[in-house]
């Protein structure tokens, strides 16, 4: 990792920089296979399959009997502990729902908003170096919490022509009824656009690599919604004296080992944790299958000494990051000072690996900086919202002249008209 010792502020703009893909420069190719899946449908979908897949598929859907009997094929602690989490996820964007209130913003004058969900949501879950079935628990269950009509889900095969088994367990458990075997910018442009087999949707969710994540740009410049820009993955730690040199490189590993790109801070305030965690990260990494991948990430991570816990705060703040651990000893008042983070994770016994899996909390989040401006996957994700509003008589009588004032104001004759006619009456 990288040492700054007491960076000027002139310097933070570089150092909350990070290193981003060159989505500018995959959509030649993003637009061929869009190109070709619009025009062709399934026969193109199946011929990028086994163009960039390296496998070949007569039919992308699997079979309601393979998802009935996925469960069988994990261990049962797995399908455990996946319930456990799916209950937590339930329970904490259950929360979330909100009722409808009227109001009455001058007598006679009633007006609510009704949160509707959107009618067809298509989830994209990545195949690669892991099965990501927590991220099904994390996309389908607010999804049909919120009410979505039409979940869908397209997951890339491996080069057996298989899913593995936790990820189909993981869309039972959510109740998604169709699961596609379609990967990478195919999975996304035979959503957007529909094909004979994969419904057209009006929403995509999920994380991806570049080429996912440049797909999901093109598309939602003119055809359907996507959840957020995505990123490589990150983690800030903010630690003092009090925190566990262990414990915070830990948290930092837990981070790296996502991708070569991930990209790990700690900031602090104490000197003797810059030596002290190294250590233990070198001790720790030695023994992880993904070291590799680790170390890389850790190469052009860094490591920031501050003199003030205020000074730690206003950098993390400026940063946005998309995972804060605070392992301090006054964590609950640092909380309250951060503006701008994905999701806060609060003292020496919460490590990140819970958000990401099992707490509830939804581990979908902003990266790359856009914490300052979005928020993390939500039941919202998934509404949008009506307004409505109903006007007495009497009502439009005392607002009606206000409206015809404005109305004339802008010069829109017939605005002001349409109020008239009626007060007239
Ligand atoms: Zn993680």
């Amino acid at each position: 990792m990288q040492t700054y010792r007491y960076p000027p502020k002139e310097s933070w703009d570089q150092l909350t920089t990070r290193a981003t893909a060159d989505y500018a420069a995959k959509l030649p190719v993003v637009e061929e296979v869009m190109q070709n899946i619009r025009a062709r449908g399934d026969a193109a979908v199946r011929e990028f399959t086994t163009k960039f897949d390296k496998v070949q598929l007569d039919d992308f859907l699997i079979s309601e009997l393979e998802i009935a009997n996925a469960e069988s094929q994990i261990k049962p602690d797995l399908a455990l502990a996946i319930r456990t989490a799916a209950n937590n996820i339930r329970t904490f964007h259950e929360a979330q729902k909100t009722t409808v209130q009227k109001v009455e913003t001058q007598p006679g004058v009633i007006c609510w908003q009704k949160n509707m969900p959107i009618e067809k949501i298509g989830l994209y879950i990545p195949g690669g170096s892991a099965p990501l079935f927590s991220t099904v628990l994390m996309l389908a269950l607010p999804a049909m919490i919120a009410g979505c009509k039409e979940v869908i889900l397209c997951t890339p095969p491996d080069p057996s022509g298989k899913v593995h088994p936790a990820i189909l367990f993981a869309t039972k458990l959510c109740n998604v009824k169709r699961v596609f075997k379609i990967g990478g910018i195919q999975a996304i442009g035979a959503m957007a656009y529909g094909t004979e087999t994969v419904p057209k949707v009006h929403k995509i969710f999920g994380p991806g690599n570049s080429w996912v994540t440049a797909a999901k740009q093109y598309v939602s410049i003119n055809t359907c919604s996507i959840d957020m820009p995505a990123g490589p993955s990150e983690l800030a730690v903010v630690a003092d004296i009090s925190a566990n040199p262990a414990f915070v490189a830990s948290d930092l590993l837990s981070q790296a080992e996502h991708g070569p790109d991930s990209q790990v801070l700690l900031v602090t305030t104490e000197e003797s944790l810059l030596e002290k965690v190294p250590a233990e990260l070198t001790l720790q990494l030695e023994q992880l299958p993904r070291k590799e991948t680790a170390a890389s990430a850790l190469g052009h991570s860094r490591m920031l000494l501050f003199d003030s816990m205020e000074t730690v705060m206003e950098f993390i703040n400026e940063y946005a990051p998309e995972h804060l651990i605070l392992q301090t000893a006054d964590a609950h008042t640092l909380a309250e000072k951060v503006t701008s983070a994905g999701s806060v994770f609060i003292g020496h016994f919460t490590p990140e690996s819970a958000g990401d899996y099992a707490s509830g909390t939804n581990h979908t989040l902003p990266t790359n900086g856009w914490a300052r401006s979005v928020s993390g996957l939500n039941l919202d994700s998934f509404y949008k919202k009506i307004t409505y509003q109903e006007i007495t008589k009497a009502g439009l009588q005392q607002l009606g002249p206000i409206i015809e004032t404005m109305a004339e104001a802008e010069l829109l004759q017939a605005h002001k008209n349409a109020v008239t006619i009626r007060i007239k009456k």
